[in-house]
């Protein structure tokens, strides 16, 4: 059995939580492979040691320097350091790490440092090898990872290493320089890490006990979900619901690696299980498995009689939306209409009043209706495609809500429905879906 382990900000905050991750480690001999974030808030009002950095590269954009900003740093690893008793020389590598962000003079470069410092400690005080990541994960001239070249590069590194620490987020450009993953990343590291060494689970510990049902912000107290699938998940992360990076899953989903979500300060709690479809467990199948959503879209409500008899007509939709450059995020279409939805955030500065024109003159549509302000939510469940019914109940706990649905998208895969309510009916809308389905 082989494991690898990611932990995350919180699960790195300090000396506390760093002890409880030794902890964790070595009561199974089988945690051999440590992806670790920067240090996380400590508390409330605290700040993220990569959001510091961020004002690192502020400052030295600045003043030249990054001085006055690297002193939380200083703070952080110097504290952590000492509360843990180590030995290590922090002070000189700080010094280093500080001359090295004034040169190298790269958000990216600076954004890493916190993994790397954090990966560096944790890596003394259990008594594993440092590995860095610039040595295995690769970035192509797209910024894309080159997944052949670090799948090759991991388990080659790491083939005669027994147990070694690696800092998440970041990897090597084409060109050679220090690239970071989008914001959450090292999850993404653990996952390609996973991969490479062919791990049999890759364990994300965090300060959840796994994923929920859906946002506690929204409903309190939901409940965790016990497994899911990798698609499903990635409907859910897809729409908003954040716990692991939404490309986190496309390493491991190669590797058909199962992730269990796990909350560090609570270890004894099972998590959540993150399977492909054959391990799935059908004999402990909810009807729904999660719901997840997202505010701020714009449906363009397109209606044409005998559209789907006029050969090129979403085509040509599809082109005025290219030219525009802009994404779309759901397309649904029925007998006489096609609705197109995109995020607001896409659409501001005229862009939309000059698209509906466009769209007017290439389609001749008889309508065109423009639906602003709508959230997308979306009702994940593997089971739901089985039972029957599932929709018409969904429906009847929205109108028992006196909740207006303006769209409704049910994927071909039978996995989700999405629809669409207005911005305002956002919450209540998921605490409705909530109630019906999550006894
Ligand atoms: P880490 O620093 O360990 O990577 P994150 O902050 O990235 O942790 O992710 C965990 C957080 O995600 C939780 O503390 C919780 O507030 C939030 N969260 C959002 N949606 C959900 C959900 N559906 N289930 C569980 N946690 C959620
Ligand atoms: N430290 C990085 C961030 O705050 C990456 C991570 O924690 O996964 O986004
Ligand atoms: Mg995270």
């Amino acid at each position: 059995m082989l494991k690898v382990c990611k932990f995350g900000g919180t699960s790195m905050a300090n000396a506390d939580a760093i002890r409880q991750v030794k902890k964790i480690i070595e009561s199974d001999d089988s945690r051999r492979y440590i992806v670790v974030s920067a240090p996380g808030k400590r508390n409330k009002s605290d700040v993220k040691v990569t959001d510091a950095l961020y004002a690192c590269h502020e400052e030295l954009l600045k003043t030249g320097s990054c001085k006055k900003s690297f002193a939380v740093i200083r703070e952080r690893f110097t504290e952590i350091v000492k509360e843990l008793g180590l030995t290590l020389d922090i002070e000189k590598v700080l010094d280093q790490t500080e001359k090295d962000i004034d040169t190298e003079k790269s958000v990216d470069f600076t954004a890493s440092r916190g993994e790397y410092l954090s990966a560096v400690v944790t890596a003394d005080y259990l008594g594993y090898k440092f590995m860095d990541a610039l040595e295995m994960i690769r970035f192509d001239s797209h910024g894309k990872l080159n997944e052949d070249y670090t799948d090759d590069k991991v388990s080659i590194k790491l083939a005669p290493v027994e147990r070694a620490v690696i800092p998440g987020f970041y990897g090597k450009d084409f060109q050679g320089k220090v690239k970071t993953f989008s914001r959450g990343g090292s999850d993404i590291t653990g996952s390609i890490i996973a991969r490479g060494v062919k791990a049999d689970i890759y364990e994300n510990w965090t300060d959840v006990s796994g994923f929920l049902v859906c946002d506690p912000r929204i409903v309190e107290n939901a409940k965790p979900i016990k497994q899911i699938t990798y698609k499903e998940l990635r409907e859910l992360s897809y729409m908003g619901a954040q716990v692991l990076h939404s490309e986190a899953i496309f390493p491991v989903m190669k590797g058909r690696i199962p992730i269990n979500i796990r909350n560090t300060f609570s270890p004894e709690d099972a998590g959540t299980m993150i399977v492909p479809n054959e391990m799935y467990d059908t004999s402990a199948e909810n009807v729904i498995t999660g719901i997840a959503g997202k505010k701020n879209f714009t449906v363009l409500l397109i209606e044409k009689s005998l559209m789907n008899s006029e050969v090129g007509f979403i085509r040509r939709v599809l082109s005025v939306l290219e030219h525009y450059d802009l994404c779309v995020e759901h397309l649904p279409s029925g007998i006489d209409t096609l609705s197109v939805v995109i995020s607001s955030e896409q659409l501001k500065g005229g862009v939309l009043s000059d698209l509906v024109n466009e769209i007017r003159e290439s389609v001749s549509p008889d309508y065109i209706h423009v639906i602003e302000n709508i959230s997308l939510i979306a009702t994940v469940g593997h089971g739901m495609a089985r039972r029957a019914g599932t929709a018409a109940k969904l429906f009847t706990a929205l109108k028992d809500a006196g909740i207006n649905v303006r769209m409704i998208d049910q994927g071909s895969s039978e996995l989700n429905i999405i629809i669409g309510v207005a911005n305002e009916d956002y919450e209540k809308c998921i605490r409705a879906i909530y109630g019906a389905f999550v006894k």
